[in-house]
Parts: C-alpha cells; sequence; structure tokens
C-alpha cells in the first residue's frame, strides 16, 4: 500500500489482494510495527471504510491483511445501520475523505439469525436492534431464513446507509462515494463479493 490516495476501485483492489493472501494463508500483516503507528500519529489516512458485524470471528484487519492506519472501521451486532454507525461513517466521510465503504455482512450472524427468529426474551437495546434488522428484511422481500437472509443483509443495510443520510446520499450520486455490500463465508472461509451499489 502507498501514500498516495487511491481511487476506490484501488482501494477495493488493495483489500481484495489482502483478502487472497489470508485465504491463501500466505498473510503479510503489514503495517502491524510500532514505527508505523509512530508515522501515524499526525494523522490517519485509511484507503477504506469497513461496516462490519461484532461477530469475534469475522476480525477486519486479519481478513483483509492490512494494519494501523489502513481501515476506518465501524462494527456492531449485524453490520446494522444505526445512529452511531451513520454518524461515524460521516466522520469517515468528512473528516478523512474515504471514497469506499465495505458493508461486510458473515454467515452464521447471530443478530440476522435472532432477526429470522421469534425473540422473546432479548433485552430492550438489543431487541430494538433484532427488530430494525428484522423490518428490513420484510422490506426487502427477504425470506426470514437466516442462510439467505445473511447474503441480503448487507446490500439491505447499504441502501439504508444512503437514505438515512442526506451526506452519504449525495457522495453516493455524485460518484464520490462507492459502497460495496459483501459477505463472509465460513464454509469457504473467503468473502463473497456483492454487487457494488454506485447510485442512490
Ligand atoms: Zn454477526
Amino acid at each position: 500500500m502507498t501514500h498516495t490516495k487511491l481511487s476506490a476501485p484501488e482501494a477495493l483492489a488493495e483489500l481484495k489482494a489482502g483478502h487472497d493472501r489470508f485465504v491463501k494463508a500466505i498473510s503479510k500483516h503489514p503495517h502491524s510495527s510500532q514505527q508505523r503507528l509512530n508515522r501515524l500519529v499526525s494523522g490517519q489516512h485509511p484507503l477504506a471504510m469497513v461496516l462490519g458485524c461484532s461477530d469475534s470471528r469475522v476480525p477486519i484487519e486479519l481478513l483483509f491483511d492490512v494494519g494501523f492506519g489502513d481501515l476506518f472501521i465501524i462494527r456492531n451486532a449485524g453490520n446494522t445501520c444505526t445512529e452511531s454507525s451513520l454518524a461515524s461513517i460521516e466522520y469517515g466521510l468528512e473528516a478523512l475523505n474515504i471514497d469506499l465503504l465495505v458493508v461486510l455482512g458473515h454467515e452464521g450472524c447471530g443478530a440476522v439469525a435472532a432477526a429470522c427468529s421469534e425473540q422473546k426474551s432479548l433485552s430492550p437495546n438489543l431487541s430494538q436492534l433484532v427488530l430494525h434488522i428484522r423490518q428490513e428484511l420484510e422490506g426487502g422481500g427477504v425470506p426470514l431464513e437466516p442462510q439467505v437472509a445473511v447474503h441480503r443483509h448487507p446490500e439491505l443495510t447499504a441502501q439504508q446507509l444512503i437514505r438515512n443520510s442526506q451526506l452519504v446520499q449525495e457522495r453516493v450520486s455524485s460518484g464520490a462515494l462507492m459502497i460495496v455490500p459483501a459477505c463472509y463465508t465460513f464454509d469457504h472461509g473467503n468473502i463473497e463479493w456483492l454487487e457494488a451499489t454506485l447510485s442512490a
């Protein structure tokens, strides 16, 4: 990775290359030294944002074989469009001028599975988040089957991010932001890239 600002497609190619190394078990673990971190003290210029799930089996820097300063990451249960994820993404756009956002879902996602089933005993906050995902899936005409839903949820989240943030909408409309939904599959150990959301 260079210090030159990459275009969104170039940044995406970097992420795909890093993920290929991870899949082939030839990760380089770049940018992981104290020296690299020292160079970043004055500021960060990450090549992309990732909205991912909090799930411990989806460690984003490892999956993309990147290190300090490479990714601006937002994580919550179910890689969900919430006020705080939107606010963080808007920071990434305005303050850091990032032009690539990956929405990374994954197979076996507990939040999506909960949204697909009748849950009775969730805490109030969690219940609200799960209901949000359920309504999104229902609104998108997605069958409430976890195996199917995990592959559609990232794309629906991308659409919600656009709908719920004027800034995101403007950047996508003007071509200044590319949003790419993707799904990490445990079975194959790789990321399934979905269609980029290029227009609002
Ligand atoms: Zn998850």
